[in-house]
């Protein structure tokens, strides 16, 4: 264990390693690790002998001890060249690191992982969570293999994989007639009433932990050396955070072989976009949504608790905020996932769109290295994305002529 201590994001007060904590002043806090100490107990050498998957970075992780791991078979994600995507937009580098095939199916799967290994860890036996989706599905998922009792709410509009699969983990699901922030004062009452922990996006400190285990593995997929842009479709902001407080930490031991950091790009649609406003108007708090309205189901956060926390790491990395068409989103999300061959989920879809936006506003040049994470499989969002195949009546002739 390297962690030396808790901190608040928001006015650097310290709390002691191991203990458990959750916000200070209702905002979230940091793990801080002696990274001197991380960088002399492993070697990039002994790291790439290591098994595939998070665990393999468990000296910059809050890991108690090595059984004490809630694990269910994370591996290390691809990270795919797509040059017809590229090309198409007049990008030449492209990337995407495909999270669709961690447990559960999407990403959320690496900050839960952490987060239920640690609130075991600290003897917790009940927790809550509102979700828009794959939050919950995850949640419900960790929570089963550590044995622990999961109360999962969403707003009823939810995809339908998200309420079935939160359920099917054994979570006892419930589907609410109001926005996330109706589900969110539910998992609070909970809290003070059944003593349910709250595993809401940056409630705990641990989420960010797991996270950060995108930024790492990126890392060392890319030999060391990190693009140039990542593209990173902007809900809570748990991963954006985690990757920049992964590439800092990574730069503090000396690890990494680019001369820059890469510049961090929030992608929203403009069916809510606060992030982006709050980058626009130089804010350091975004103001909530109002009518937050869009089918990436990720991205639907009005108000997101480590905003400044978003903005921060944008603007140190000199990167920016880009909210996209809604209306375009669905079309995107198909072309993308023709062009690939990957499982392209709505919320990447929107940085596709914005990949497009800024090679076109020459913000991305044509030699960049791009990444853009591919947060969860597109099968999840089937009911908002119709397809209706065309017949064959085998009693009748078939026409061949329709093939041509
Ligand atoms: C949760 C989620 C996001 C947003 O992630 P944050 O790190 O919380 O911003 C994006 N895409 C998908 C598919 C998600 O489930």
């Amino acid at each position: 264990m390297f962690v030396t201590h808790l901190e608040s994001a928001l006015d650097g007060t310290v709390f002691p390693a191991n203990t458990l904590q959750t916000t200070h002043r209702d905002k979230p806090l940091w793990v801080r690790y002696d990274t001197k100490t991380i960088s002399k107990s492993i070697s990039k050498e002994a790291l790439a002998r290591r098994a595939s998957g998070l665990w393999r970075y468990r000296e910059f992780l809050p890991v108690p001890k090595v059984t004490e791991i809630v694990s269910l078979g994370e591996i290390s994600t691809p990270l795919v060249r797509v040059d017809k995507l590229a090309r198409h937009f007049g990008g030449q580098n492209l990337f995407i690191k495909d999270e669709s095939r961690l447990p559960t199916g999407s990403f959320k799967s690496r900050g839960m992982a952490l987060a239920i290994t640690m609130a075991r860890h600290f003897g917790i036996k009940k927790v809550a969570i509102p979700t828009a989706g794959n939050a919950g599905s995850a949640a419900a998922a960790y929570a089963n293999a550590a044995g622990m009792e999961s109360f999962v709410f969403m707003p009823d509009d939810t995809p339908k994989v998200n309420q079935f699969e939160a359920a099917l983990y054994g979570a006892k699901a419930y589907l609410v007639n109001g926005l996330i922030t109706e589900c969110g004062r539910i998992v609070r009452e909970g809290k003070e009433k059944l003593g349910w922990f709250d595993l809401s996006t940056l409630k705990e400190p641990h989420r960010i932990e797991g996270k950060k285990t995108m930024g790492l593995e990126l890392a060392e997929q890319m030999d060391w050396k990190l693009p140039d842009v990542i593209l990173y479709p902007t809900g809570g902001g748990t991963g954006l955070i985690g990757m920049w407080k992964a590439f800092k930490e990574l730069n503090e031991m000396g690890w990494l072989e680019s001369a820059t950091m890469p510049r961090m790009v929030a992608v929203q649609s403009d069916g809510c976009c606060p992030i982006v406003k709050a980058f626009e108007t130089n804010t350091r708090f975004a103001e909530p949504f109002p009518n937050a309205m869009t089918v990436a189901s990720g991205l639907r956060v009005p108000s997101a608790l480590g905003d400044f926390m978003i903005l921060d790491a944008i603007k140190k990395s000199n990167g920016t905020a880009v909210a996209v068409s809604e209306n375009r989103i669905i079309e995107w999300m198909k072309f993308a996932t023709q062009m690939t061959g990957l499982s392209i989920c709505p919320e990447t879809a929107a940085c596709v769109g914005a990949f497009e936006k800024l090679v076109k506003d020459n913000w991305i040049k044509r030699s960049d290295t791009v990444v853009i994470f591919n947060t969860a499989s597109g099968l999840k969002y089937l009911d908002k994305t119709e397809m209706v195949l065309p017949r064959i009546n085998i009693q009748e002739p078939i026409n061949w002529n329709a093939f041509n």
